[in-house]
């Protein structure tokens, strides 16, 4: 495929890293770890200025960070689409969670190709597309709530039909992961384990030990653009619905009571939450101190949900040693794409911004990749499933978009020059972002927002937070041009079709009342 990264001079420093792959040459346990919505600045191997993830923070000490991965369109069941298959959207027929129907299992998706390679394979928690898992021996995913499950006594799915549970969704979904483990060591073939977590997902709800040490007092540092002004921006960022001042519910920042807990629960709970309420309510706040206020809860539960999620990916940690797992183990930690964490007033992901289309990256794997390495190369979750299909020895049956990672677990900074296709499609959709496509070259970004015919071209050294816009300004024509020939590029290599994929006609109007419903 044309769009693959260009090895330079690089070859001769993966010529002379060869000999290395020798030493995983039994197929190696692949584990798989999943998170949803979990921005890079709140793991601490990334950043710790917000909180510490110790347990994520393994993977990266004891293997490689990835500090410019990417995914392809910033939302949760579309993220998960590619990263199965290994294909843009368009590729995958997979592009909104809302007016996309069911992912097509039948089609080529890693897990079934390792499958069928003799590999035991188990997805176990968060699924979120709508249909049942193919390519796995067993499947337990949550499943009410519109497949995103509770965080409180969630239901599962499996071959067997439903089952309710009791507990917190982390430490449901790792018993489980456990269980299939203690099972999957006893039998001599590899396994391949889907280990999904629905934290940090809206609406950030933390597990009983993050209640029960509950301090409305303390408090977090703010964004510095926590209260940017859009005017002046293009159309598509005044037009979007994801702001904590205007669009965050009370649900979201636990003034009103959590749904679906039992008794002890629910105590907890209204412990953590009840007296900071009343003196909120109490209040007479400026219309800047409630969002202050906002934030504070929003970001407080989101980083109490990840820190409840860290200690259950350190417990699976454990278990792998203590099965004597570790060394031929393969463990991945990523994200299905990143978050707004109050960075221009926001929540929410979407966006090909820096914050939300980044997604952590980790990986550890003893004996092939050194510990506490970092790689800056520019990567997509589509290159996951060619590097899980090269790891594991297993030839695709059809071509994919992305490509295989495996050359950089051994030379992490391999001369590897790429531009990144990005293409967003849920509009009609929740928080009213428009449609748009780009390329991110690593040094530039150009954005389309080709409903509104808007373009942003940010320059991500000068501006990593894609905060002023260039295009239009003469002495970024001729780079702006350049740019458009690179996405015009992009997009006949990967065969993105002119048609666009339609929701039906009604659903911009179901959008509407349910967001206002949920105010
Ligand atoms: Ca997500």
């Amino acid at each position: 495929m044309a769009s693959m990264p260009i090895f330079r001079c690089g070859v001769a420093a993966w010529l002379l890293a060869l000999p290395m792959i020798g030493l995983a040459s039994e197929r190696p346990n692949i584990l798989f770890i999943m998170s949803d919505d979990h921005a890079t600045k709140a793991v601490s191997a990334y950043d710790d200025s917000l909180m510490q993830t110790p347990n994520i923070d393994r993977i990266a000490d004891n293997g490689i960070r990835f500090d410019r991965a990417y995914v392809g369109n910033a939302i949760c069941g579309p993220s998960r689409a590619t990263m199965l298959t290994g294909k843009h959207s368009h590729g995958n027929g997979f592009y909104s969670n809302e007016w996309s129907g069911a992912f097509d299992g039948k089609q080529q998706t890693f897990p079934r190709l390792l499958q069928g390679a003799g590999y035991q394979t188990a997805v176990i928690g968060k699924w979120h597309l709508y249909s049942d898992p193919v390519g796995f021996d067993h499947w337990e995913v949550i499943h009410n709530n519109f497949e995103q499950g509770s965080y409180y006594n969630p239901v599962f799915r499996s071959a067997s039909g439903e089952q309710e549970s009791v507990g917190y969704v982390s430490e449901l979904v790792t018993d489980r992961a456990i269980k299939w483990l203690d099972d999957a060591v006893l039998d001599d073939a590899p396994f391949f384990l889907f280990y999904s977590h629905k934290t940090p997902h809206r609406d950030w709800m933390p597990a009983p030990p993050e209640l029960a040490s509950w301090d409305d007092n303390e408090k977090v540092a703010e964004p510095a653009t926590l209260f940017r002004s859009m005017t002046g921006e293009v159309q598509a960022r005044q037009q979007a619905r994801m702001s904590i001042a205007e669009n965050m519910t009370e649900k979201d920042v636990k003034l009103s009571k959590a749904r679906n807990m039992t008794a002890d629960q629910e105590r907890l709970w209204l412990d953590a939450f009840a007296q900071g309420n009343a003196v909120f309510e109490n209040s007479d706040l400026s219309p800047e101190d409630v969002v202050r206020w906002k934030y504070q809860r929003y970001i407080k539960t989101y980083l109490a949900s990840v820190k409840s999620m860290d200690r259950e990916i350190g417990r699976l940690l454990d278990h792998l040693e203590k099965l004597g797992l570790s060394d031929n183990t393969i463990v991945i930690y990523t994200s299905d794409q990143g978050f707004f964490l109050g960075e221009n007033g926001w929540f929410d992901k979407r966006w090909m911004d820096e914050v939300s289309s980044r997604t952590p990256l980790l990986m550890q794997w003893p004996g092939v990749i050194n510990p506490g390495i970092t790689s800056e190369a520019m990567v997509q979750n589509i290159d996951f499933a060619p590097t899980i299909l090269e790891i594991a020895g297993v030839s695709a049956h059809s071509p994919m978009h992305g490509v295989s990672l495996r050359p950089l677990l051994e030379v992490p900074d391999l001369a590897w020059e790429r531009d990144l296709y990005y293409h967003f499609y849920e509009n009609p959709g929740f928080h009213g972002v428009a449609r748009h496509y780009g390329v991110n070259t690593g040094r530039y970004k150009l954005i389309h927002y080709y409903q509104d015919s808007e373009w942003e071209l940010f320059d991500l050294e000068n501006d990593p937070s894609d905060l002023v816009n260039l295009y239009g300004e003469p002495q970024y024509a001729v780079l702006t041009e350049e740019l458009k020939k690179r996405l015009k590029k992009l997009r006949k290599d990967y065969a993105v079709p002119a048609e666009e994929p339609e929701a039906p006609w009604y659903h911009s109007y179901l959008i509407r009342a349910a967001e206002m419903l949920l105010q």
